[in-house]
């Protein structure tokens, strides 16, 4: 089964409208030419309409950082899956460990989240990573066992054979300190596992596992040439056009 890499940057809150729009048109420059990646660039909210216009017909896709499940209502503060996709918003990324860990996100959420962007046409990039607590302890199959059951939990199998799964631990995050490749690989062949015995052996070999945390363009190509890896959610070096394109490049 041949999967497409997706290589989406995560600018958490980052870049103001017009740092954005400057990004993404240096952006389309500097990977023109790469045609066997899919690339995805996330913005914060204010900057997602003037980036669309921008990226409209264009090869980059456009992602949310979150959203709520409702398609509307007294929810202030929040933002529906029917305005992202009216926007022109492909993606949503759903339960980034930063959500869960200031914000009281939980799988539930993340599975309410992820039916109803489903249901408005959004493909949810579903993040899952054990602590560094979890996994001094061996606990890091359990913990992302439980996540990816609970995140996923009751969809249809083919609307988890369009996904997109991170796995990112946390400790990796923003640290610097990548997990090894064989590391990664081993939890992604695992994720990829539970989905078949989930969903279906179909569902899991279509799904696409990106892995998240500290990646650069030096580190890109040992951890996507593991089999069971499909591309990379980066946050600190997708900040960077020189960076991100870098990783694009390493990744085509
Ligand atoms: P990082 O962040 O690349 O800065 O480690 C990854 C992420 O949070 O998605």
């Amino acid at each position: 089964m041949v999967r497409q890499p997706i290589i989406a940057g995560n600018w958490k809150m980052y870049k103001t409208p017009s740092e954005a729009v400057e990004f993404v048109r240096r952006l389309q420059e500097a990977s023109a030419g790469v045609d066997n990646v899919e690339i995805v660039v996330a913005p914060p909210f204010p900057a997602l309409v003037p980036v669309a216009g921008v990226l409209a017909g264009s090869f980059i896709g456009l992602a949310a950082q979150n959203m709520f499940w409702e398609a509307e209502g007294a929810f202030t503060g929040e933002v529906s899956p029917v305005m992202l996709a009216e926007i022109g918003c492909r993606y949503v990324i759903l339960g980034h460990s930063e959500r869960r860990q200031y914000f009281g996100e939980t799988d539930a959420n993340v599975n309410r989240k992820a039916w109803a962007a489903l249901d408005r046409g959004l493909v949810p990039i579903v993040c899952v990573g054990e602590s560094l607590d979890e996994r001094e302890a061996g606990r890091t199959e359990k913990v992302v066992t439980a996540q990816i059951q609970g995140c996923l939990a009751g969809l249809p199998a083919d609307a988890v054979a369009g996904l997109v799964i991170a796995y990112e631990p946390v400790w990796a995050i923003g640290t610097g300190r990548t997990a090894s490749p064989a590391d990664a690989q081993e939890v992604s062949a695992r994720i990829r596992a539970l989905v078949a015995e989930l969903f279906g052996r179909e569902a899991a070999d279509r799904v696409r596992i990106q892995y998240g945390g500290s990646v650069k363009p030096e580190n890109t190509r040992a951890l996507i040439s593991q089999p069971d890896i499909d591309g990379a959610l980066v946050g600190g070096a997708s900040l960077k056009v020189e960076s991100f394109a870098g990783i694009i490049r390493e990744t085509g």
